[in-house]
């Protein structure tokens, strides 16, 4: 079967490996032919840079970890889903043992197999082939209204969520979100959800913006043509309750250190950047600097809102392009001009 396989730093080949029906079936596992799979921008890392931070490619590794498909087969013990069935794929597995799969910190297992990621080696393989077998854990079920395509943007939906959650209440705040892509936007459609008053979205390129715009945030601003527009935000210690930091950027950080009220509170979820902070502002202004880290229980939590159209995945899918092309998708992707997400079709 066909596989996006990254072998080394621009080196992306669909490579044909040994079909997973060869492999027998464990009595919790579960088949799955994936239908659509997202390119996310740490897949882009692996793409552009072979790995991101500390996190370096030592072997060839399958990328993919927002996927969707349909149940082909499954172990004698599973019964949460059948042959069939549309799921989406959550590709996080918790050992459930370690001393924080105890605390119900699933996202921080010592022992943590997440898709198509590096961190360990050997590489734990990820989900764009064309069939995958993961464990019942892994698979939660979507009505069948529901396409493939938006049913994938289930793994990104939950990171977003659980930055919310990572957030606080939202009820009532003003909120900012530094950086429009995927998670910015999702973010931004998450906070709303949340209760959040007021959303303002910041960029550096103006398509990813007009899709935030669309999709309800109340006001963007690029950041790059207008340097001083978010010095409005300055005044009385700072305007902002909350800050997403979504952008991954060490200037847009400390830009919004300005700009959130005393007490208020910022949640990184960009990845990558190094930061020299203002140590004494944090300080006076009693700032909360809180990471957000993948997510635990918030991936079914997307699946129902997707579901639901609670939140309203479909404005966000620019292409789905054919596996076959996966070197064209991926530079689609890496373009942010012309794409917000770009899916693979299998
Ligand atoms: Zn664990």
């Amino acid at each position: 079967m066909k596989a996006v396989v990254i072998h080394a730093a621009g080196d992306l080949r669909v490579d044909d490996i040994k079909a997973d029906k060869e492999q027998t079936l464990g009595p919790s596992d579960v088949r799955v032919r994936i239908g659509a799979g997202g390119i996310c921008g740490s897949d882009l890392h692996y793409f552009r840079h072979g790995g991101f931070g500390m996190v370096r490619l030592k072997e060839p590794m399958i990328l993919g970890h927002e996927i969707a498909g349909t149940v082909l087969a499954i172990g004698r013990d599973v019964v949460a889903v059948s042959p069939g069935q549309k799921v989406a794929v959550n590709p996080s597995l918790a050992c459930g043992q370690c001393r924080f799969c105890r605390l119900g910190l699933h996202n921080h297992c010592l022992e943590m197999r997440f898709y198509g990621s590096a961190m360990r080696f050997p590489h734990v393989q990820g989900g764009f082939r064309e069939v995958l077998t993961c464990t019942d854990e892994q698979v939660v079920p979507v009505p069948d209204h529901v396409s493939l395509t938006e049913a994938a943007f289930a793994e990104p939906l939950a990171v977003c969520l659980h930055a919310v959650n990572q957030a606080g209440s939202l009820l009532g705040k003003r909120v900012l979100v530094t950086g429009s892509g995927p998670i910015g936007v999702l973010t931004a459609m998450a906070a709303r959800r949340a209760g959040a008053a007021e959303i303002v979205v910041t960029d550096v390129v103006d398509a990813p913006l007009a899709i935030a715009r669309a999709v309800g945030a109340d006001r963007t601003i690029n950041v790059q043509a207008e340097p001083q527009s978010l010095d409005a935000f300055t005044p009385e210690k700072g305007q902002f309750d909350v800050m997403f930091e979504a952008a991954g950027s060490a200037s847009t950080l400390l830009a919004g250190l300005q700009i959130v009220r005393p007490r208020g509170r910022l949640v990184l979820v960009g990845q990558g950047a190094e930061a020299t902070l203002p140590m004494s502002l944090i300080v006076t202004k009693e700032l909360e600097l809180r990471g957000s880290f993948r997510f635990d229980d918030e991936f079914r939590t997307a699946v129902g809102f997707i579901a639901d159209r609670l939140i309203d995945v479909r404005p966000l899918l620019t292409d789905v392009i054919p596996v076959d092309e996966a070197q064209r998708a991926f530079e689609q992707a890496a373009d942010k001009s012309r794409s917000m997400k770009i899916q693979l079709a299998f």
